[in-house]
């Protein structure tokens, strides 16, 4: 049924590399699956749909993506339930959102269902790649880029779709010390924030190095106009918990990423009686709350860590210890409702899950 709507052709690979590979010991994004999902772009429709061994590909020096960015992503994972079964977290979401970005960047968008069906058979092929061990899980990267040879500034007009996928290990490391940022910017009202675009990662680089020789693992961005209000942490959104209420900033302004996470956690949150409110966040509002040990929690969302804890955040000089993890009742409890869902442990009431 699924082939019929977007018929992929499947060259299947002659030599699995699934034996070389130490599931228990996985560096992130170092080891890819046997196959890969290619389409092109060219005449105004993707063409040439194929799952094919996992190689590296052919391209013009010229090409565009690599001069002038138009290049887009996404990243979602498939977990393993504790029959063998192979889950999807809302893929429809990461669909709807790479268009959102390709659309920004002058790109062509991909129908849905060929996003959904690309996935689903390339999954399929590659289920002994989706790790069972607790904790672990296929992280699936699509991503679209401009390959026409093209020296020219315009929108190019050839374009290819691929999606890749590699076994992930838990990416737990800790409650992370972070810095509130405020010279660099990461978007700005107008520009590119809201999408994942290949650009963002780039211009992000530099700043986060520079915090990271002082010691913080992340920055908190603060919006480019007045650095005054908080946008995100590092790549995940961020929230926080102040008088038992979950804040995060809004992502109205366009210079913030719509993270799945974010809104499933906003809807989980609401779900246990908490009170959300997506709204500007003020940088001397967390500030303040921090001085006076009224900041019960913060933590970055986003689907490499689902819920990354902050341990501390720097503002200027000044340095705030946050409450112990085990003291940090909301986000503990999320981080493992998420995690349940996800694993299809317990009933998926918010339609969140898809088979494959
Ligand atoms: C991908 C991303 C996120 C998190 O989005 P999820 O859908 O939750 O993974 C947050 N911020 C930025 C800048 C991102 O690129």
């Amino acid at each position: 049924m699924m082939d019929a709507v977007s018929n992929i052709k499947i060259e299947k690979t002659k030599t699995s590399k699934i034996q070389s590979v130490d599931f228990n010991n996985i560096q992130f994004g170092k080891q890819f699956s046997d196959h890969m999902f290619v389409a092109e772009y060219k005449n105004g429709e993707w063409q040439d749909l194929r799952i094919e061994p996992y190689a590296p590909i052919s391209l013009s020096p010229a090409c565009a993506a690599i001069h002038y960015g138009q290049a887009v992503f996404e990243g979602m994972k498939a977990y393993k339930n504790d029959e063998g079964k192979v889950l999807l977290f809302r893929p429809r979401e990461n669909a709807k959102r790479i268009n959102v970005s390709a659309k920004r960047l002058c790109m062509p968008e991909v129908p849905e269902e060929l996003f959904m069906d690309a996935i689903h058979q390339l999954v399929q092929l590659d289920a002994d790649w989706v790790p069972q061990n607790e904790g672990c899980s296929l992280y699936i990267r699509p991503f679209i880029f401009a390959s026409e040879e093209l020296l020219g500034v315009r929108p190019a007009e050839e374009y290819k779709f691929m999606i890749i996928t590699s076994p992930v290990s838990s990416y737990y490391t800790g409650p992370v010390d972070v810095k509130i940022e405020s010279n660099f910017s990461r978007a700005a009202e107008g520009g590119v924030g809201f999408a994942k675009a290949a650009g963002n990662y780039a211009a992000a680089l530099y700043p986060a190095k520079l915090g990271q020789e002082k010691g913080y693992k992340q920055l908190i961005w603060t919006d480019a106009k007045t650095h005054e209000y908080i946008e995100e942490s590092g790549t995940m959104n961020v929230m926080f918990l102040i008088d038992n209420k979950l804040i995060t900033p809004s992502i109205a302004l366009n210079t913030t990423l719509s993270g799945i996470t974010r809104d499933s956690v906003i809807k989980l949150a609401k779900d246990l009686g908490l009170e959300v409110e997506e709204r500007r966040v003020a940088v001397k509002e967390i500030v303040e709350a921090a001085r006076n040990n009224k900041l019960q929690d913060a933590f970055g969302t986003g689907t490499a860590a689902t819920i990354a804890q902050i341990a501390s955040i720097t503002f200027e000089d000044e340095r705030f210890e946050l409450p112990p993890i085990e003291n940090r009742t909301v986000s503990n409890k999320i981080a493992k409702s998420i995690e349940e869902i996800k694993r299809g442990r317990v009933a998926d009431k918010f339609d969140w899950i898809y088979n494959i």
